[in-house]
This record gives structure tokens, sequence and C-alpha cells, in this order.
């Protein structure tokens, strides 16, 4: 251990007791590992705060010490880092062991207040505890990842309050520089605050944006909005059988959602994002040294499956199953003048696993249900990459066709979900490979390289990244873009103690 990080430990333990220093040489260990190709970093320690006073106590000595510090508030970025710095010879913050307290819950707004440990899965509970009047936009993602973690790296759920980010309301952050700010309405000076929780917009420039997917601060409580929970919720799933169908699925969704006659977004989930969680390659009975699966595997996985080539999911809310049925009629109707070749209903879906995974999704329950997909390959090697689409049919259909190609060509099952809106779908892409092998781990890494720069020639860069790649992408930004958060970066954090080289800053 470099000398500044042993010397800045020692002043932690003066200062905030010796508990707040993870003590198990394995535990510091295991926070560097990581699903990447280029494997875990080297973490320092591992730093437990137990209030936003330890916090800045903690950022002040950083400075002091010239040491960098990896805030996370779960750590259950899985595919995209885990818990991991970017760099090696960091020391990981981790507010949500002893900050996981739900603030304050207001039914009468729609609100939580929440520090950073607030699990997915603990703020649903609590909400069910009290007659489940209103519920979390889940994500498919881990029940135990925390709500501001996920919205500040700009995480996603599936119901109208989908935009994880966009539902936080009013920040307390703990800058670079030491010093702490409230954001929005909680800016005012003043130690009642009714407005922090509700509006977002207060004199001058909005900051929030400052903090989503950055390194100026780190955030110790905000407040996130809640959906009030409808009577009933009823999904509905068109599948269809050829792979080229993605061109009409995307047209067929647009209208449905730029009326926001469908309330929720649309999960189109291709056969082996689906089935994935419920199969394991391995056990396709096939040729020893084969790579990714054959079209014949495939069709035999969507038969057993009854399910097809794709399938688009969403969900309509409503006071009664009545209020429903016409709309369940029409969407249907839609879908099969579409070129849908099955319409599978809620209750049909509740027997398939792969939709009743859409279903809680759509629902605000949490589930583990789809974390098996990461062991549809063996070795636990797991890349997301997350460009997107506008909604248009032919735009999607080429980069179908393109990301395809890309992966068969460096021998990787094609598993994508679209996630889609009115005017853009996200795109779920993720590589699965074997980190036991360094032939598979280069493989899977020139995948990634590849599929990025081939998006970015046709100008379309991703929503999110993996560690590995945060500074690939951060310099494909104009120059000017890089510069300005540089500045900015330097404004908030002088001495660059806040996960530096994350986003590729600093
Ligand atoms: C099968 C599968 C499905 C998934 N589905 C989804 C999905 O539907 N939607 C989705 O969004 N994700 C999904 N994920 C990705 C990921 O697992 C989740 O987003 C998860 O919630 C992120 O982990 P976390 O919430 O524990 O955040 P953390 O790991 O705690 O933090 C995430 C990032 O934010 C930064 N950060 C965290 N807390 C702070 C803070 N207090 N101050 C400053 N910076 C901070 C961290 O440095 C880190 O970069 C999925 C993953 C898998 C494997």
């Amino acid at each position: 251990m470099v000398k500044a990080v042993a010397a800045f430990l020692t002043a932690i333990e003066r200062e905030l007791g010796a508990d707040a220093i993870e003590p198990s040489v394995e535990a510091v260990e295991r926070y560097g590992d990581t699903t990447m190709p280029s494997g875990g970093r080297r973490v320092d320690a591992v730093l437990l705060p137990r209030s936003v006073t330890d916090v800045v106590t903690t950022v002040r000595l950083a400075n002091e010490y010239q040491v960098g510090l990896y805030p996370v508030s779960a750590g259950h970025n899985l595919g995209l880092g885990t818990r991991s710095p970017v760099r090696d010879g960091q020391i990981v913050i981790d507010l949500g062991r002893r900050m996981n307290r739900i603030l304050e819950l207001n039914e009468e707004l729609g609100y939580a207040v929440v520090e950073p440990g607030v699990t997915f899965q603990a703020l649903h509970d609590e909400l069910v505890r009290r007659g489940d009047k209103f519920m979390i936009s889940a994500t498919s993602g881990p029940p135990l990842g925390s709500v501001l973690g996920n919205a500040l790296d700009k995480g996603a759920g599936y119901s109208p309050y989908f935009d994880h980010f966009g539902t936080l309301c009013g920040f307390e952050a703990v800058l670079g520089n030491g010093s702490t700010i409230r954001t929005g309405d909680g800016s005012l000076d003043n130690d009642t605050l009714p407005n922090w929780p509700v509006s977002k917009y207060t004199i001058g420039p909005i900051l929030d944006g400052l903090f989503a997917q950055s390194n100026c601060g780190i955030i110790v409580r905000a407040a996130i909005w809640l959906m009030p929970r409808p009577p009933v919720i009823r999904t509905f799933h068109a599948t269809f059988e050829r792979d080229t169908d993605i061109s009409a699925i995307i047209d067929a969704i647009r209208p449905l959602k730029l009326t926001n006659f469908v309330p929720t977004l649309f999960r189109v989930a291709n056969d082996l994002y689906a089935i994935g969680p419920e199969e394991r390659a391995e056990n396709l009975g096939r040729r020893p040294g084969a790579r990714e699966i054959t079209a014949e595997e495939r069709r035999l996985l969507r038969e057993k499956h009854g399910l097809g080539a794709w399938q688009a999911s969403a969900a309509f809310y409503a006071g009664s199953e009545g209020d429903i049925a016409p709309m369940l009629a029409r969407v249907s109707s839609h879908f099969l003048n579409k070129g849908a070749v099955r319409i599978i209903d809620h209750a049909q879906a509740q027997l398939i696993p792969s939709l009743l995974i859409a279903s809680d999704a759509f629902s605000g329950r949490p589930s583990t249900a789809e974390l098996r997909l990461l062991s549809w390959r063996p070795g636990g090697g797991a890349i997301w990459f997350l460009p997107g689409t506008p909604m248009s049919g032919r735009t999607a259909a080429e980069l179908d066709v393109l990301a395809r190609g890309l992966f068969a060509q460096h021998g990787f099952d094609y598993i994508i979900m679209h996630v889609a809106g009115g005017r853009f779908a996200r795109s779920l892409y993720l590589i699965l490979f074997d980190r036991r092998s360094a032939e598979e781990c280069r493989r899977a890494d020139a995948c990634y390289r590849a599929l990025t720069s081939a998006y970015a020639t046709r100008g379309i860069g991703v929503g999110r990244a993996a560690i590995d790649y945060h500074g690939l992408h951060m310099d494909l930004q104009m120059p000017a873009f890089q510069q300005a958060v540089l500045a900015v970066k330097r404004a908030l954090d002088p001495n660059g103690v806040i996960a530096p080289g994350k986003y590729g800053i600093g």
C-alpha cells in the first residue's frame, strides 16, 4: 500500500473510528472483482461511512492525503463494473452499508427521500408494508441494487417512471472540493424546505445533471418520485417469427407510444434474451468447440418455450379488468396486423418464466429471475453494450443486421433487448463470455470495440458503459464537450479525488 493511503487510513481511523474501515482483506479484494475481459482492479481499502458528516470528513482527508475515492451505493452494477473503480489503487467508499435509511416516505405527494443504501427491494417492501399504495419503478436487474446508485448511473425501468435520474428530485451532494450543496429548491438558504422533494427548478442553473455518470461529488441523499399503484395491471406480449420482423415491430410500437396509448415502455426481447434465463448453452448437446448457437438450436429453443425470434411486451394500467379489455383487444389486432404470430395474455404469461420477468418489471416488483441470464454461458464474463436506435423500423433493422454480423464474426451469441418508447429505443446488448479463457476475453473485448466503432461511425453513442470502456467512449465525444466536462470536474474537484478516470474524466 502506498504511503499516502496508509497515512489516510490512519487519519480515517482517528476521526471516524476503526469500524469505518472494512477489516477483511478478502472482502476488500472482492470489491475489485468485475465481469470484464480485463479482469479485476486493485482496491486499496473500503470505507463504510455512517453519516453525511463522515462523508464530508472522508472527502476532506482524501484532499489532504491525495487519494482517490470511488463511491458506490450498493455496488450491484453487474456487467458494467459491479463495484470496482475504473482504475487500480482507489479506495471504495461504500455508502450503502451503513447509510441505508428511508428518511421520509410521503404518501400524500408520492415521494421517498432515501440514503444511498436503500435498495429497490427495501423500498418495495416498505411500500408493501404500508399498504401497497405506491410502486417503485423496478429494473429487471438486481433487487439489491441501490435506488440512488442506479439513478445516478442513468439506469432505467419500464413503467411511466422509467427515467430514474429524471424521477430524482433534489440532491444533497458532497463535492470533491469538500463543500456540501443542496440542489433544486433545497438550495434556498433555509432549514425548512417544503419544495425540495417536489420541485426541481429553482432560480439559477440546474446543477443536478452534474452528478449523473460523473465524478464531481458524492450524493448522500435525494428524493425519488413514486407512482401510485394502479388497481389493475395487465401485460400483453406479441411474438414474431423472423429476425427481420424487428422493422415491423418498431414501426408498430411507435404510434402506441407517441400517443401514450400504452403507458409503459415496450420490452422487445430477442429469443436468447427471453429464453436465456431458463436455459444453459452447455446443455444444448452441442458439438465440441462450438461457439455461438446455430439457427437450428435457436429454432428448437423457441419451439420448446413457445416464443418467437422477438417478443414485444408492455402493460396497461387501469381501474378494472373491464377498462383494460378494449385496449387489449385493440393492441392485439394492431400487432396481428403487423405480422405477430401469437398474442400471449397476462394470465398465460404468468406461466412462462421469461414473460413473468416482464410482468414483474411492469408491476414494480423486484425479481432476481433475469440475473440467471448471466449463466447462459459458463465462466462469468459479461459486458453490456448500450447504444440505441430512433424508433424507425428501417434504422433499427439496419443496426440489427450490423450488430448481428459483428456478434457472429466474433463468435458470440446474439442477445439483445430494445426498451422502446415513442421516439427512441435503448438497445441492451449482452456479450457473455468465459472469463477463464484468455482467448475468449480477447474476443469479447474485440467484439465490444468493433460494435462501438461501427455504431460511432453511424453517429450513435452509448447511454451507459462498462468500466473497461469509459475512456474509449469519452474519447469519441467532440473535443469541446470533453474540455467542458473536464473544466467542470476541475472546478468542483480540483485535486481529482472523486473516482479519477470514471467516464473518462480526470
Ligand atoms: C440481467 C441484468 C439485468 C439488468 N437490468 C437492468 C435494468 O432493467 N435497468 C437498469 O438500470 N440496470 C439494469 N442492470 C444493470 C445494473 O445491475 C443495475 O443498474 C444496478 O441497479 C446498478 O447497481 P447499483 O444500483 O447497486 O448502483 P451502484 O453500483 O452503487 O452505482 C452505480 C454507479 O453510480 C455511481 N454512484 C453510486 N452511488 C453514488 C453516489 N452516492 N454518489 C456518486 N456516485 C455514485 C457509482 O460510482 C457507479 O458508477 C441489469 C443487470 C443485469 C445483469
